[in-house]
């Protein structure tokens, strides 16, 4: 208990610093903030807007306007695991910045209101609520480097906001067997991030899962998912990313 009290202080102090040296500039273009100021200035923050659903594919979310064809060409001829894929933003401009911040720069406390967001499109895209929110987990040698996993912190807010449940472990990285030592750095982290495996102790059977990314390039690594979460017979799956990359 006491460890318990410990570690909250600790979390406390931590927030209260983050707070402390919230940027007084806007993270994007660098002009300055009033005090007490959001993250992005007014200019910013007014480029954050949706992507319309109407405008893409229903199923892969590639671009597409042909009003009579909700789902593209490639996707009515390619068999997916996928219910749906839809992104909030494309990977460009503030909403880039946010996804590196939070990535790339220890900026974990953006991930309350970068899953407000994902909340909002979640809504817009008019899918059933899921019974289950996955987020795409992160190689050992990311979690080390990073302290934690930035889908995993978006996955938990948009989960206390929809009020369904969380696995954060239902997927990990599957540990390959052969040996690697021939591979340079990075093509094990290239490797690490592409293979997944249902963990055991995870429940996905005959229910909604809503797996959570913060960006979709290639849409491999949802695919990946997807194919690991199958195996255990789930009724549908649905993916949600903060960016994807618009081909
Ligand atoms: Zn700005
Ligand atoms: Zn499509």
């Amino acid at each position: 208990v006491l460890y318990k009290r410990l570690k909250n202080l600790a979390k406390n102090l931590h927030n209260s610093l983050t707070h402390f040296v919230y940027p007084a500039h806007c993270l994007y273009c660098h002009n300055f903030l009033p005090p007490a100021a959001p993250v992005l200035c007014h200019s910013c923050a007014s480029e954050l807007k949706l992507l319309d659903p109407i405008e893409h594919c229903q199923k892969c979310f590639n671009f597409n306007l042909e009003a009579n064809h909700p789902i593209c060409h490639e996707c009515l001829q390619r068999p997916s695991l996928f219910n749906k894929v839809g992104a909030a933003f494309n990977y460009e401009g503030p909403a880039a910045e946010l996804v590196k911040q939070l990535k790339y720069y220890n900026q974990s406390y953006l991930a309350q209101g970068m899953a407000a967001f994902l909340v909002l499109q979640f809504d817009l895209l008019k899918w059933p609520l899921p019974d289950l929110i996955v987020p795409v987990p992160i190689s050992k040698l990311h979690a080390i480097e990073r302290g934690y996993n930035q889908s995993a912190l978006l996955a938990v807010h948009m989960q206390k906001m929809l009020k369904v449940s969380i696995d954060n472990k239902a997927l990990s990285h599957r540990s390959n067997t052969f040996s690697q030592s021939s591979l340079t750095l990075v093509q094990r982290k290239n490797l690490a991030t592409k293979s997944f495996v249902l963990n055991k102790k995870a429940n996905v059977t005959d229910k909604i899962i809503l797996l959570i990314d913060d960006v979709m390039t290639s849409g491999l690594t949802l695919q990946r998912c997807a194919e690991a979460l199958s195996a255990g017979g789930p009724k549908s799956i649905y993916g949600l990313t903060f960016c994807h990359t618009s081909p």
